[in-house]
């Protein structure tokens, strides 16, 4: 039996009749209390699944349990990802790595940009966060237990980065545009050799227009084939945002992802495209950067004039 999560049906059959009752959890027991209760009787359940399970019994109200656990986990994800990038910074060891040799950030710079992104994150993205519940369920995004394959999750989590990969694209190159540049884009272009943490460095417009790249691709998916589960969006969102902040990270390794795997953009591609402000404009992957020809940087530069050179020719 799938244990449903409408925890609000399902525990208490609550009406909210103030603020306090949507604030304050609704069960006075303790979130282990509510795991041994859900274990008892869900013994098909795996560990992650009760626990998953228990949250939801323990908030008492679906709006808020998915909401604070998004929030939480987007900074920790965020933060926790951005720190060894910080660490690496600090060891002169892997200076020889930085792709824009010589320009390591100083810890300053690191948490004037740390405070910015903080500050957006609390203003611009909880309340969006908050939203984001009702939006899921209205569109069909299951959130009960038990999760769904590890098969299910991987190809539509690929699915995902393919299309967010193709929104980004065009909106980052629209955003290179004169006036949406100047108006909203050029905050992000501060830092001319990004670190980490400068990955959501960027105006609350410019996030919430990348941010529907991500969070809208699942939901579009979710509206046409009803086939979603809220944990893939989490492992998905997860992703996406190591993505955005290694490809920020100005390293580049010799085991870097896009030297197994050369349609992926990692660092070296973004990194030129904060270098030139011009070209490289895709997040995942190089093939729209390939196919448009708007590939940044010196050997794309080559090309460029090699093909024009060999068509002067012809055309002589
Ligand atoms: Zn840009
Ligand atoms: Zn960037």
């Amino acid at each position: 039996m799938a244990l449903p999560l409408g925890m609000d049906n399902y525990f208490n059959n609550a009406t909210y009749n103030s603020i306090a009752d949507v604030m304050l959890p609704h069960t006075t027991n303790s979130y282990w209390y509510e795991f041994d209760e859900i274990s008892k009787y869900n013994v098909h359940l795996n560990y992650l699944e009760r626990m998953w399970a228990a949250w939801y019994a323990y908030i008492g109200n679906d709006v808020l349990a998915t909401g604070i656990m998004s929030f939480l986990m987007h900074e920790i994800v965020y933060f926790g990802r951005s720190l060894p990038w910080i660490i690496i910074d600090r060891i002169p060891y892997f200076n020889k790595y930085k792709i824009q040799d010589q320009k390591v950030p100083t810890a300053r710079e690191q948490w004037e940009c740390a405070k910015l992104v903080l500050i957006s994150h609390f203003t611009v993205e909880l309340p969006q966060i908050w939203g984001f519940h009702p939006m899921a369920q209205y569109c069909g995004l299951t959130t009960s237990v038990p999760f769904p394959s590890i098969w299910t999750m991987a190809y539509q989590i690929a699915i995902f980065f393919v299309l967010e990969d193709a929104w980004h694209y065009w909106t980052h190159r629209a955003m290179h545009w004169g006036p949406l540049y100047k108006n909203i884009h050029k905050i992000h272009h501060q830092y001319s050799a990004p670190f980490g943490l400068a990955a959501e460095y960027a105006s609350p417009i410019e996030v919430m227009i990348l941010g529907l790249g991500t969070v809208g691709t699942p939901i579009l998916w979710c509206a046409i084939t009803k086939d979603l589960h809220i944990l893939t969006m989490y492992v998905w969102i997860v992703l996406r945002v190591f993505q955005a902040i290694d490809s920020h990270s100005g390293y580049e390794f010799p085991w870097s992802l896009h030297h197994f795997l050369p349609v992926w953009a990692g660092a070296h591609h973004h990194d030129v495209h904060h270098e030139k402000f011009i070209g490289n404009y895709s997040s995942s992957f190089v093939w729209w950067d390939w196919l448009l020809d708007t590939e940044s940087g010196p050997e794309a530069a080559k090309r460029r004039r090699e093909r024009r050179a060999l068509k002067a020719k012809k055309a002589a």
